[in-house]
């Protein structure tokens, strides 16, 4: 089993930024308000995430580490309209068979706190803990048992880099949370997180300044727009933003950061034809699809998706943007 959880992790744990991701998902999936993220040495020596969600019952941490058990579908039927991020079970057991990981929890029904040791793949036994309300998860010495992957990890500038990057699209997504990085002992970066209100405007305003400077923030064009059964909103970059450049260009689905060559062709071809042509468009935006309509399940590390009608999405995107764009030319 460690050698099968081992080759899933292959296709789910890259470097530490996708152990960052699966855990902060899997604490969001929780319902967590604030998530702790210690990182020693870019990660590679220490990923400590912590969150103040559900929190697991001491006999399902067992559970919880074993391959393809997850509390989040229990049917086919579930998988056809995924709301969590996480659905496929696969990501616990695949960082804890490539590291020496610790998985503790407390709910808050119950009065005592239990933790989990697995190394390697090896899972120990539960043992009582103190713990708050929620989840903490640590993964130590990643690929320390699998030089092979080992030796693709960079230097800890680059992989805290990697990290960074990934929570900036994180916390474009979820104003309403709040992260805290720390990186060798010293806090590295704080998304202040607003914690009364759900995803908002304002909040999320905010955050486009906090992630991608007040630049961007004052350039950026608002898009909401609803038709054909999709839902777009977000932000796009007006011309007078010189410094849009393909590494601010964040695309969602259904709140899920991900990559879609159909979409991203969509946005370049309204931007271009409106009149910025040979310039890179930059942009936050998030698609709403009935979940019944795309397909999230395929890829393990969930980057991309599937939609059942292609075409109208691109569609739909292009002539919202289009539409958007040349009104501020005749404004
Ligand atoms: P998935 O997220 O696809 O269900 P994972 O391997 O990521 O699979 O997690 C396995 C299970 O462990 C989850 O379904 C959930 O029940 C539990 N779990 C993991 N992380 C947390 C957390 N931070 N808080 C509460 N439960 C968790
Ligand atoms: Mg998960």
């Amino acid at each position: 089993d460690t050698l099968i959880n081992q080759i899933a992790a292959g296709e789910v744990v890259e470097r530490p930024a996708s152990v960052v991701k699966e855990l902060v998902e899997n604490a969001l999936d929780a319902g967590a308000r604030r998530v702790d993220i210690d990182l020693e040495e870019g990660g590679i020596r220490l990923i400590r995430i912590r969150d103040d969600g559900d929190g697991i019952a001491p006999d399902e941490l067992p559970l919880a580490v074993s391959r393809h058990a997850t509390s989040k579908i229990a049917s086919l039927d579930d998988l056809e309209a995924v709301s969590t991020l996480g659905f496929r079970g696969e990501a616990l057991p695949s960082i804890a068979s490539v590291s020496r990981f610790v998985l503790s929890s407390r709910r808050e029904v119950d009065a005592h706190g239990a933790s989990l040791q697995v190394d390697g793949g090896n899972v120990g036994a539960v043992a009582p803990k103190s713990h708050p309300r929620g989840t903490t998860v640590e993964v130590r010495d990643l690929f320390y048992n699998v030089p092979a992957r080992r030796k693709f990890l960079r230097a800890e500038r680059t992989e805290l880099g990697h990290v960074e990057e990934w929570l900036r699209s994180l916390a474009l997504a979820r104003p309403d949370v709040e992260l805290r990085v720390s990186h060798n002992g010293r806090p590295s970066r704080r998304y202040k997180g607003d914690r009364q209100l759900e995803f908002s405007d304002t909040s999320a305003g905010e955050r486009l300044g906090e992630t991608l400077g007040e630049e961007f923030a004052k350039h950026a064009l608002r898009i909401d727009h609803t038709g054909a059964g999709l839902r777009l909103h977000g932000w796009i970059a007006q011309p007078v933003y010189s410094r849009a450049s393909a590494d601010q260009q964040y695309l969602y689905v259904n709140g899920r950061s991900i990559r879609d060559r159909s979409v991203a062709h969509a946005v370049k071809q309204a931007y271009a034809d409106v009149l910025f042509h040979g310039r890179q468009p930059a942009y936050v935006l998030f698609l709403e699809v009935d979940p019944t309509r795309v397909d999230v399940n395929v890829h393990p590390a969930k980057h991309e998706v599937r939609f059942r009608d292609a075409r109208l999405v691109h569609d739909f995107v292009y002539r919202t943007l289009q539409g958007a764009l040349a009104q501020t030319r005749a404004g």
